[in-house]
């Protein structure tokens, strides 16, 4: 099987589990319509292709991206973020703090490389990051934007304004950096999250 989700039979395709694609039911669609826009001609693979994932249990947690292993072992730099999920205010009026929102930022720019969410809705908050990603946005643009009401974007507000731009620790083996505006300013009134 190609990128193109070819067999090597000629004329017939393969799609989903089948196909060794990530086993979602997201990944299965996202593979037919690779199929269907090849086969009127298209040039669409699944190389690169950024998949999340959720998974449905209470609360749920859900990811995009990079996790901190995978980051690790990438060798790239990063800053990584992490605030309980009960600093976003919406939380709270749901009575569900359980969970975090964690956020990998590259160091030698402002890419979101990763981003998990463990608690209520977690699915929404990492669908908005996702988009971001696949606009290539830089976090900033999450961290200053605002929103009216949606849950998922003030979960943004919350945890990248503790992201610093500049790296204030020494890379430790692997590249990594750990930086937050958590650890490093602690003595700083907090941003308005919620
Ligand atoms: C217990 C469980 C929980 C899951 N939970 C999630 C989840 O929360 N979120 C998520 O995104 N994904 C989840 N998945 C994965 C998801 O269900 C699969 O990745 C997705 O269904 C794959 O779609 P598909 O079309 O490739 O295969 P399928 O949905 O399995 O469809 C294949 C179809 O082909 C039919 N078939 C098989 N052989 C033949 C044959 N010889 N002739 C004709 N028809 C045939 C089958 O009957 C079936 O209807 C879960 C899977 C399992 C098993």
């Amino acid at each position: 099987m190609n990128e193109r989700l070819e067999t090597t039979a000629e004329g017939v395709w393969a799609m989903g589990d089948c196909a060794g694609s990530p086993h979602f039911t997201h990944v299965a669609f996202d593979d037919y319509r690779i199929v269907r826009d090849n086969w009127r001609g298209a040039a669409r693979s699944t190389r690169g292709r950024l998949i999340p994932f959720c998974m449905f249990t209470d609360p749920e947690l859900a990811r995009v991206g990079l996790n901190e292993n995978e980051a690790s072992h990438s060798g790239r730099a990063y800053r990584r973020v992490r605030i309980d999920i009960g600093q976003v205010l919406r939380t709270r009026t749901l009575s569900e703090t359980r969970g975090f929102l964690k956020a990998l930022i590259s160091a030698d720019g402002d890419e979101i490389l990763g981003f998990t969410a463990l608690g209520p809705q977690a699915g929404e908050i990492v669908a908005v990051v996702q988009t971001a990603m696949l606009a290539k946005m830089p976090y900033i643009a999450l961290r200053d934007c605002f929103h009216a009401s949606h849950y998922g974007r003030r979960a943004g507000h919350a945890v990248f304004p503790r992201c610093r731009r500049v790296p204030w620790q020494a890379p430790r083996k692997g590249g990594v950096y750990v930086a937050g505006w958590h650890q490093r300013n602690r003595h700083h009134s907090q941003p308005s999250v919620g």
